[in-house]
Parts: structure tokens; C-alpha cells; sequence
């Protein structure tokens, strides 16, 4: 039995004392389920120290939005696994559409990225997903598997059991326009087959996917009750208090 995992990425909202604020709200609401849902807040770099004040103790994860696969480097404006993991991260959002639209970010990055955040220690949530038009075209296999292959190709197999793929279809983030439960568990079970056919049933049953693209308190329950579906990563609504806790309740 997978245990499901919902992470808030709060991308480029909030400064130090927002953040810490909204994470004190979380807390309070979420003392008694986050023993049985992994729940884990992605603020900016600048907020992670301020949130990491308030979730330090509990059982709710930090993680940051993106990092270099370098360990250290002229690389202005990056920063390593080693630096995220040290400001008090277990996880790191790697290869989000966003970095992939507007940094450029490539499967080859997204894959060098999951081993440098590997060999730290961190946990990467490797966010995949196909365009609209790749959508119309009829390729979402195509793009999501290829993604999934690329990103993960250089991992250890022992090592692919902490991994977390987030399949969030590009057309559905922050559009308002989520993919229907059958539509994300349909690419959810390819994914998960394509874990089992390289990795084993064994490996592949250990992995957690998550939906992200528009969750919401009103349809969280439904997309989290499909079968290889195990929580979701959430943009929007991770960004005010009672529609991420209700959506943590939905998956639990
Ligand atoms: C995201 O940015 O990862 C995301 C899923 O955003 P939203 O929930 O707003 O669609």
C-alpha cells in the first residue's frame, strides 16, 4: 500500500513571512493526518528557512522548486542538492512545465537533476506532462513514457523506490481545466507500467504518482481515488489554507 503524498508548490508567491504564516495555518489543520499522507510545502528558496522554522518538528516535508545538478559552481543564481537539503529540504520539484517553458529546462537537465538530488539524499518529484496540441496530436504516451525514461534512466533500480512522478498534463495547470479522473489514472497506469517493465512489479508498486493540473477541494477525491493515482501536486490551490487541507483530506 503506497502512501499518498500531497505537496503544495507555492512557486514565486509569498515572501518569508507570508510563507511561515500560511505554514503555521497548515500545521494547525493538519496535526492528525499527516501521519497516514505525506504532505510537503514547496515555498521559494527565500522562504524555505521562515517555513522550515514552523515544520520543523512535525511530520510535514520542505521542499524547494528546482536546483542544480552540480555540487557547486559559477552558476549564478542556482544553488546544489546539498544547499537545498542543508536549508532543511527532503524533496525537490524537478522539471516543472514551467522551468521547462520559460528556463528551458530539458529532459537531459530534468535527468541529471534526479540523480544529483538522489545522491544527496533528497527526494525528486519529477513532474512530467504533454502539451495540449501533443494531447490533440495523439501523443501523449509518446511524451509523457519518453519524459519518464529520460528523467529516470541513470537511477539505480534500488534506488527508483523513492522517487515521485508527478504527471501534470501542461493544459491543465492553472487553466482551470483538469484532466477527468479516467483521463489521469488512464496515463497513471502507463506510467506505472512502464515501471514495471523496467524495473519490475516489485520497484513499480513502490513508486507514488501524483496528478497535478487544477486540483481542486471539489474534484481532489475522485482523481485521488483512481488506482495508480497517490496524491497530487498542487499549485493554485496550495496557495490558501482550506482548499489545500480539504484536498490533503480527499486523500487520505
Ligand atoms: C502546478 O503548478 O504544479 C500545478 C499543478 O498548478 P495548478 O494546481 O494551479 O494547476
Amino acid at each position: 500500500m503506497r502512501k499518498p503524498i500531497v505537496a503544495g508548490n507555492w512557486k514565486m508567491h509569498f515572501t518569508a513571512d507570508e510563507a511561515a504564516s500560511l505554514a503555521d495555518q497548515i500545521r494547525m489543520e493538519l496535526i492528525d493526518v499527516s501521519d497516514v499522507c505525506d504532505v510537503v510545502l514547496c515555498p521559494t528558496l527565500t522562504s524555505l528557512s521562515s517555513v522550515k522554522s514552523v515544520v520543523d518538528g512535525t511530520n510535514i516535508g520542505l521542499g524547494a522548486q528546482n536546483m542544480h545538478w552540480e555540487e557547486s559552481g559559477a552558476y549564478t543564481g542556482d544553488v546544489s542538492a546539498e544547499m537545498i537539503l542543508t536549508s532543511g529540504c527532503q524533496y525537490v520539484i524537478l522539471g516543472h512545465s514551467e522551468r521547462r517553458q520559460y528556463a528551458f529546462e530539458s529532459d537531459a537537465d530534468v535527468k541529471r537533476k534526479a540523480i544529483a538530488a538522489l545522491n544527496s539524499g533528497l527526494t525528486p518529484i519529477i513532474c512530467v506532462g504533454e502539451r495540449l496540441e501533443q494531447r490533440e496530436a495523439g501523443q501523449v504516451e509518446e511524451i509523457v513514457i519518453g519524459q519518464v525514461a529520460v528523467a529516470v534512466e541513470n537511477i539505480d533500480k534500488a534506488e527508483l523506490s523513492r522517487v515521485v512522478i508527478a504527471y501534470e498534463p501542461v493544459w491543465a495547470i492553472g487553466t482551470g481545466r483538469t484532466a477527468t479522473a479516467s483521463q489521469a489514472e488512464e496515463v497513471h497506469a502507463l506510467i506505472r507500467e512502464f515501471f514495471v517493465n523496467h524495473a519490475g512489479v516489485g520497484v513499480a508498486e513502490q513508486i507514488r504518482l501524483q496528478y497535478g493540473g487544477s486540483v481542486k477541494s471539489e474534484n481532489a477525491e475522485e482523481l485521488f481515488s483512481q488506482k495508480n493515482i497517490d496524491g497530487g501536486l498542487i499549485g493554485g490551490a496550495a496557495l490558501q489554507v482550506d482548499s489545500f487541507v480539504d484536498i490533503v483530506k480527499a486523500a487520505i
